[in-house]
């Protein structure tokens, strides 16, 4: 019986990629949540959620209430980030973007993760003094998690694909705690980043089966991660294939013509969509 979600962040319309995403975890999940991913609170606007609402029941999907909106859930967020700092796990990030552009340029050759150059670790290892100081004279941080310490504590971990990676990678995966290098925990305006509160969410709403695009399939090396440091239980993983433009690249939110609701203005129906995306003719991905 999995308990699958579709986890939108409402900062734009939904467009075609987003209504495959959505119909694929409804159509694996015996249970189907749907999550509104807000803790940006500078981009998410309340129409946007609204209208994802309207788009999803115009296309045919019921999800599982109450629904569950990420900024209400910061004090979760919060308890999880305690209980990886009570592991020595985290530590603050006193760095502007600009100083870390910097510091990246300055090394060179910096390593590289799914997001771009490596954190350079400038802040793992001032002082404990440093760090007072720093946090006294009231500059802003971000928490980072230490993933080579992270790396020791989780020892050898794999999470479970059961479609397929962008290369085709399926079955156990080994995790590399490294990949994103010490990825931000909580923000400096917000106090929580996306891997923590996903995982936290996750566990908490009993999704066992994480369903999402092939652009996210890094992640769940990061998030399995998290997972094993909190404690949490392990969803296994679905990742599906983008749906592209027809320039083959990824839709982004700047593409009002595909938006479900430009479409359905120009007459378009459900089905038709449902057709488009080649939902017609599921199963896409072998869900269990
Ligand atoms: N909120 C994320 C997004 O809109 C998806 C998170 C997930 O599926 O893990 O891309």
């Amino acid at each position: 019986m999995p308990t699958s979600r579709f986890a939108p962040s409402p900062t734009g319309y939904l467009h075609l990629g987003h209504a495959f995403a959505a119909l694929t975890a409804a159509r694996c999940g015996t249970r189907f949540l749907v999550r509104i991913e807000d803790i940006d609170a500078t981009r998410c606007r309340p129409e946007y959620e609204a209208a994802i609402f309207e788009d999803l029941a115009w296309l045919g999907l019921a999800w599982e209430q109450p629904m569950l909106r990420q900024s209400a859930r910061m004090g979760a967020y919060a308890t999880a980030l305690e209980q990886l700092k009570a592991q020595g796990l985290v530590y603050p990030c006193f760095c502007t973007r600009a100083e870390i552009a910097e510091e990246i340029a300055r090394a060179g050759d910096a390593p590289h993760g799914p997001d771009g150059a490596l954190y350079p670790g400038t802040c793992r290892n001032l002082s404990a003094a440093e760090r007072t100081e720093k946090i006294a004279a009231g500059i802003p941080y971000a928490l980072r998690l230490d993933a080579a310490k992270a790396a020791g504590v989780v020892g050898s971990l794999a999470f479970t694909e059961l479609g397929a990676g962008p290369n085709g990678e399926t079955g156990r995966i080994a995790v590399d705690p490294l990949l994103f290098g010490d990825v931000v925990l909580a923000r400096k305006e917000t106090p929580s980043a996306y891997h923590l509160a996903v995982v936290v969410d996750d566990a908490f709403q009993g999704v066992d089966l994480v369903t999402r695009g092939h652009d996210l399939f890094p992640a769940a090396h990061i998030q399995r991660v998290l997972q094993a440091l909190l404690g949490l239980s392990e969803p296994a993983y679905a990742h599906h294939r983008l749906i592209l433009d027809a320039d083959g690249k990824k839709f982004s939110k700047r593409d009002h013509a595909v938006t479900l609701r430009a479409l359905r203005q120009r007459g378009v129906t459900p089905d038709e969509i449902i057709g488009r995306v080649g939902q017609a003719d599921a199963p896409m991905i072998s869900c269990r």
